[in-house]
């Protein structure tokens, strides 16, 4: 069955910029799956460690046929591609990080996945994304995006012009 799944994009190393334009190219050609729409770029802080650059960010719409693992999957393998090191430290410095944010209206807890991704509805620089290319949708068990970019604390998230 065809569904519409949503991606986070983020990545702080590398020109990010352009790390996150080969993604979008990237996740536009995993098989059995069509790029829907595609957010502005937005520059953020970092959540994590201090000390590290400033993040740039996206988010993507993707109508698929791919299970949600296989889709995980897909998703790492556009990582590794693009030179993402596993450091162990949380929220580090990456060159890119791809998350699943929504996979359809599905809720789904497994050791690999969460879905609805459990930072979503806490970061301005998801939500605000998601919001311009989804409008006022659901978060499956949580409530309306609306409802969570107006109690979301900014962090000085920013629209790129990217030229
Ligand atoms: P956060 O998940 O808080 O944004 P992160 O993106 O830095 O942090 P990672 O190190 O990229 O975390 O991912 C750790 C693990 O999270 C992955 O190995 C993956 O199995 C798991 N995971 C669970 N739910 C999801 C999801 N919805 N999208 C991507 N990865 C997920
Ligand atoms: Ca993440
Ligand atoms: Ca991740």
């Amino acid at each position: 069955m065809r569904l519409l799944a949503y991606i986070g994009i983020g990545s702080n190393l590398q020109n990010p910029v352009a790390q996150v334009q080969e993604a979008i190219a990237e996740l536009g050609a995993i098989p059995d799956s069509i790029l829907i729409a595609r957010s502005s770029l937005y520059g953020s802080k970092p959540m994590g460690a201090a000390g590290q650059p400033d993040y740039v960010n996206a988010v993507v719409a993707i109508d698929t046929v791919l299970s949600p693992q296989a889709l995980l999957q897909a998703l790492q393998a556009i990582e590794r591609r693009q030179g993402r090191e596993r450091t162990g430290e949380k929220w580090g410095p990456r060159v890119l990080d791809l998350d699943l944010l929504l996979y359809g209206g599905r809720v789904i807890n497994t050791a690999e996945l969460t879905v609805p991704h459990p930072g979503l509805h806490e970061r301005d620089f998801v939500l605000v994304p998601l919001e311009e290319i989804a409008g006022d949708i659901n978060i499956p068990g949580r409530g309306t995006l609306s409802a969570f970019i107006s109690r979301c604390e900014n962090h000085s998230l920013r629209k790129l012009v990217v030229v």
